[in-house]
């Protein structure tokens, strides 16, 4: 219990990882003096966990934009706790694949639904444009309440998404834009992600 107390709150939750033994790793979030850490853990004491856990955790930083700031262990540095962001960023680390080059995913996207590029721009402070090569308002416009809902974002302008720590997260941007295209069936994921990780807590405690 004390172990699991010093771990903090599990946010989220891989029951299998396809890319070490199908171990169950699990992302804890702790309460710290300069703001919300999260932590990359597997209870597995099988060889090689270590190793994968720091691919994960280095992995999770660099998609996110986050920080390292011990063994498995990263966080924002605006010292927010941008959860949804942080759990997205997780999951994502775990399915990429660990032989290819680690990279921010880039401020661009091809929206397959208008067969547009989707740009988007910081303005400062955290805030985001949305807009389309074909220049379809409403698209941008779904597209930005998209990353406001994955990224718990505040909207000030319809094609626009803040941050409400004030900040620039570029890296995250990238990676919810992505998802923001299909914001319906990325909510879905995270429903049925949440419901497996209630059910896999007891076994993933005993590993
Ligand atoms: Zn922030």
């Amino acid at each position: 219990m004390a172990k699991t107390a010093a771990l903090g709150r599990r946010v989220e939750l891989v029951p299998m990882d396809p890319h070490c033994q199908d171990i169950t790793i699990a992302l804890y979030r702790q309460e710290a003096a300069d703001g919300p850490r999260y932590q990359v853990h597997s209870f597995s004491g099988r060889p090689g966990v270590v190793a994968r856990l720091d691919f994960v955790a280095g992995a999770t930083a660099v998609l996110g934009g986050m920080a390292a700031v011990g063994p498995g262990q990263v966080r924002f540095a605006c010292g927010g706790a941008h959860e949804l962001a942080a759990r997205r960023a997780f999951l994502e680390a775990c399915k990429l694949d660990p032989a290819q080059p680690l990279a921010a995913r880039p401020l661009q996207f091809f929206d397959k639904k208008t067969g547009h590029q989707i740009h988007v721009a910081p303005l400062g402070g955290g805030v985001y444009q949305v807009a389309l090569e074909g220049g379809d308002a409403g698209r941008a416009a779904a597209v930005a309440g998209g990353l406001v809902k994955l990224g718990q974002m505040q909207n000030p302008a319809p094609d626009q998404a803040a941050f409400p720590c004030g900040q620039a997260h570029d890296a995250l941007i990238g990676l919810l834009v992505v998802r923001a295209v299909n914001v319906r069936a990325t909510l879905r994921e995270q429903e049925m992600q949440a419901a497996r990780g209630q059910l896999a807590a007891p076994s993933a405690q005993q590993q």
